[in-house]
């Protein structure tokens, strides 16, 4: 027993030696974990590349915060003659995935991305694979003799829904990981963009069948006109992107005469003299329209944006706010719609319905 406690008495004088030793090594395992944590937290997001602004605006929705989104073309900028900078070369080096429009609409783009890209990197063209070739509508300003079609799918709401799906399948392909939160934000934004469609439906109803014509200057209702019934007589801006002939602009009064709209359509990313003279010797209204610029002040990274009228929906909202008063319809129709993103700061301020059903 002596033994026992004699040993026992050794021990205790052993713990503490023996605990020093430990409590040396334990700060070493701790900063053994911290460094691997440390390597793991700041692994860097991956980088998805886009173009025009409502394409950035409908993939920054799906991609929340698990992507970065960067678009190229600068919003208010001619996306159809835009040239990247030397910035651009070094944005799409990096990008693990670049997701545009195509229908030959970011061509120099897509070249420069070829030539810089990682090679695993793929470019994802959202029209090609929302409608065939057969689909494709030559007209005004992009004649088939130009060989470029008119781009402009996104403008029709029903695209725009194809366009979210194409993008979320894309994002799964590259980090399916986040497969139930691109399909949740996916799921959340497909209610706007088919609320989009309602309210579209109608506000077109609401117009007079005899008015439901648009003459535009830049050439981008093609595919919304067809969707909904719709007739596009003309576009001002010709395929060189440069001003009308005095002829043509001629030719466009007389027909805008004869047609009898009460308004034609400018663009504010195209302002154009020839636009106002054709409303002011053919008498009728003229209003500005929009498909690349989302309205107001923002960004068209839902992350980043903080106006809920500054997304694809925001634009598409006000363009039927100007088509539906211009041409005799109900523009208050307008007003149910959300346009607010389903992702980022701008989710919080959801415009308030209270404010707005007051009649
Ligand atoms: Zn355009």
């Amino acid at each position: 027993m002596k033994k026992l406690l004699s040993f026992m008495a050794f021990a205790l004088v052993l713990v503490p030696l023996s605990i020093q030793p430990t409590a040396i090594a334990i700060p070493d395992i701790n900063s053994v974990i911290l460094a691997q944590a440390a390597e793991v937290k700041p692994q860097k997001k991956l980088l998805v590349v886009t173009s025009v602004a409502p394409i950035t605006n409908i993939v920054s929705n799906i991609a929340g915060d698990r992507v970065e989104i960067q678009g190229v073309i600068p919003e208010g900028t001619d996306s159809h003659t835009f040239e990247p900078r030397p910035s651009d070369s070094a944005l799409l080096s990096r990008a693990d995935l670049i997701i545009v429009n195509g229908l030959k609409l970011e061509s120099p783009t897509e070249k420069l991305a070829n030539s810089v890209k990682p090679k695993d990197t793929k470019i994802y063209e959202l029209g090609n694979n929302t409608i065939t070739e057969k689909q494709w509508l030559y007209d005004f300003s992009f004649p088939k003799s130009g060989g470029k079609p008119n781009p402009h799918l996104w403008v029709n709401p029903k695209y725009a829904e194809a366009y979210a799906k194409l993008a979320t399948q894309q994002l799964i392909a590259l980090d399916p990981k986040g497969k139930p939160y691109y399909e949740a934000n996916l799921k959340n934004y497909l209610k706007r963009l088919d609320n989009l469609d309602k309210v579209t439906r109608s506000v077109v109803a609401s117009i007079p069948a005899k008015n439901r014509k648009l003459l535009t200057y830049h050439d981008s209702w093609a595919y919304w006109a067809r969707e909904y019934g719709f007739e596009v007589i003309g576009a001002i801006q010709p395929s060189d992107f440069a001003e009308p002939s005095a002829k043509e602009v001629a030719r466009l009064i007389d027909q805008v005469r004869k047609v009898g709209v009460p308004a034609i359509f400018g663009s504010e990313v195209y302002p154009s003299k020839v636009e106002e003279q054709i409303s002011r010797e053919a008498k009728v209204k003229t209003a500005n329209t929009a498909d690349d610029e989302l309205p107001g002040e923002g960004s068209a990274l839902a992350l980043e944006n903080k106006n809920p009228q500054h997304t694809y929906i925001g634009m598409m909202a006000n363009n039927l706010r100007i088509i539906a008063s211009n041409l005799g319809g109900n523009p208050k129709l307008v007003d149910s719609l959300d346009p607010s993103n389903v992702v980022g700061p701008s989710v919080a301020s959801k415009p308030s319905r209270e404010t707005s059903k007051k009649e």
